[in-house]
């Protein structure tokens, strides 16, 4: 039995051979290659569990003050925005990348929204407005 033949796959965990529906799919963020995890979801799902109740009450409430110092604490918000000024360089990034290369990030991300899961929501219009300029012209717009 092996997974060519099978279309199973042996979880390094409890050692099952299971169908490949039964892993999570990962899918690399940079490169937007797929893959399976090594665990079956139960599997999974237990160790979660685990890691929940070994975590327990205290950390909940750990988890709740630091809710709370974020919202009323304003270096800490400072801090946060740092992020997004590292949104704003990967947006001006897209722009400077040449619009051809562009394209094809795009489709092999399979979709524009994958390719700029970095940016905001705010920044998307600016964004839609770029690529639309760009199917323009290459020519690709559909009619
Ligand atoms: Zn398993």
């Amino acid at each position: 039995m092996n997974t060519e033949s099978t279309g199973l796959k042996p979880c390094t965990r409890c050692g099952k051979p299971l169908p490949v529906t039964e892993f999570r799919e990962i899918i690399n963020k940079q490169t937007g290659k797929r893959r399976r995890h090594s665990w079956c979801n139960r599997c999974k799902g237990d160790y979660e569990a685990a890691k929940r109740a070994a975590k327990g009450p205290a950390f909940r409430k750990a988890e709740a003050a630091r809710v709370l110092a974020y919202q009323s604490d304003p270096e800490i918000r400072a801090r946060r925005s740092k992020r997004s000024s590292a949104q704003y360089r990967a947006l001006a990034s897209l722009r400077t990348r040449h619009a051809e290369e562009y394209h094809q990030l795009l489709t092999s991300q399979g979709g524009a929204y994958k390719a700029t899961a970095v940016l905001r929501q705010r920044h998307r219009e600016e964004y839609d407005n770029l690529y639309s300029s760009y199917l323009e012209q290459a020519g690709l717009t559909g009619g």
